[in-house]
């Protein structure tokens, strides 16, 4: 069944690191090859083998219209024409930045950059520079890129893998990564009371996806805006994961929480390397060239990524019915799969906001780390493989969230959920 995707993991490892040129695609915690993938459009992934899957990951959430969305690839051929990259500025640009501001909150001034990773990597840079202040503080859990001080207890794939201490972080830098609880608020106001004047920033995912999907509960992020006031903290949120996402002004607008800096990826380049930082006039004025906060990037605002991003976002904004349709959908799933689950008898918990969800193989609430981490992975590998092999393609983790596309029919959720019930039955045999 997946004959091809065998021979070209194998290939893949020859050259390639471990075969991937990211480390969760390489299926390490549930085991089997990863499916070599030839093409996709709307929800379904095509491999190697020929083999249709479900597509619930959606590139890890870009794919938020489904893939090869007939505009965005008509606007990316339309434009690769007059060349893919100029090195200097266009007015695709200045509306890319103005759309942008027209549909999330707080953002007076943004910054292109080409992934998620630099975009956090440059916020933090530029929260240290305009308060002058060394310290941050991250929590457990939460990825924010693979920069050096974000990769201390970090989620996704360094959670995946189980790293405890990642090789090459020194020991300078660590020191100045303090991290805590999601969800601890006391935690936090602990932190910042042992650290008194010398915190920069504290940075969260507003709604995690890298432990698995987890919500801030009533009080937590609202408690960390107030901290933040009192003490000079710039408070960044990290929406690489749900900036336009939850609703066209991300987290900031959903949850109506006002972030110092906000920070994008994923759906904002529609499938293409984009990330983006930006926040209010008085802190993004320290950037260069205006201040002498630098950042930089020879790919920056790059003619087709901008074209695929501007594309994807222009039809959310103008169908915002596009963020209805797709939390009923995500909450429709979200009923049947607890229905079948519950029949099963398997202790397990959904967490689910917006289009993300997670189904955690546990008997307690998952509100932090900790608990994701102490669900049953053994559970999960076997339900991974089982919906697999019935053409649902999920995240290879349980430290990842589900990602739904527009693009998913009833038809498809209503598979999703049989096949999820006829999996929990092999799986009890
Ligand atoms: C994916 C992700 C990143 C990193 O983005 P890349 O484009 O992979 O560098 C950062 N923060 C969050 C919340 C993410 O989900």
């Amino acid at each position: 069944m997946y004959q091809q995707s065998e021979i070209l993991f194998e290939r893949a490892q020859r050259s390639i690191p471990g075969g991937v040129n990211s480390p969760v695609r390489a299926f390490k915690s549930v085991g089997g090859t990863p499916l070599f993938i030839n093409k996709a459009k709307g929800a379904y992934l095509f491999d190697a083998d020929g083999n249709k899957y479900i597509d619930y990951i959606a590139s890890w959430g870009p794919m938020i219209l489904g893939h090869a969305h007939e505009e965005v690839v008509k606007a990316i051929q339309d434009k690769a024409i007059y060349s893919t990259s100029y090195g200097a500025p266009t007015q695709l640009e200045i509306e890319m930045a103005e759309l942008i501001i027209s549909m999330a909150p707080n953002v007076d001034l943004i910054r292109m950059v080409s992934s998620g990773t630099e975009a956090c990597m440059s916020a933090l840079r530029l929260a240290r520079g305009y308060t002058g202040k060394n310290k941050f503080i991250k929590f457990e859990g939460c990825y924010h890129g693979h920069a050096d001080s974000f990769l201390v207890k970090a989620g996704s794939g360094v959670a995946t893998l189980n790293i405890q201490t990642v090789p090459g972080i020194t020991a300078g830098v660590a020191n100045d990564t303090l991290t805590c609880a999601y969800n601890n608020l006391e935690a936090v106001e602990k932190l910042v009371a042992e650290n008194k004047n010398e915190i920069a920033a504290i940075i969260v995912e507003p709604v995690c996806g890298n432990m698995g999907c987890i919500l801030p509960q009533p009080g937590f992020l609202e408690g960390i805006r107030k901290i933040c006031d009192k003490e000079n903290i710039v408070f960044i949120f990290d929406e690489v994961m749900t900036g336009f996402r939850l609703s066209q002004g991300g987290a900031q607008q959903k949850l109506n929480i006002n972030a110092d800096l906000v920070t994008y990826g994923k759906v904002i380049g529609g499938g293409m390397p984009v990330g983006a930082f930006g926040g209010k006039k008085e802190i993004m004025q320290h950037i260069a060239p205006l201040g002498n906060v630098y950042q930089a990037g020879t790919l920056s605002g790059n003619p087709i990524a901008m074209i695929a991003g501007y594309t994807t976002l222009k039809i959310l904004k103008d169908n915002a019915n596009i963020y209805n349709e797709l939390e009923e959908k995500t909450i429709y799933l979200r009923d049947g799969l607890n229905k079948v689950l519950l029949a099963s008898k398997i202790p397990f918990v959904i967490n689910q906001f917006g289009s993300m969800l997670s189904i955690h193989f546990s008997d307690h609430a998952i509100n932090n780390f900790d608990d994701a981490a102490s669900a049953n992975n053994g559970v999960f590998k076997k339900y991974f493989h089982a919906m697999l092999s019935k053409g649902i393609y999920l995240p290879p983790s349980a430290f990842e969230s589900w990602f739904l596309n527009n693009a998913l029919t009833k038809k498809d959720l209503d598979y999703t959920i049989e096949a999820t019930e006829e999996s929990l039955q092999e799986m009890a045999e």
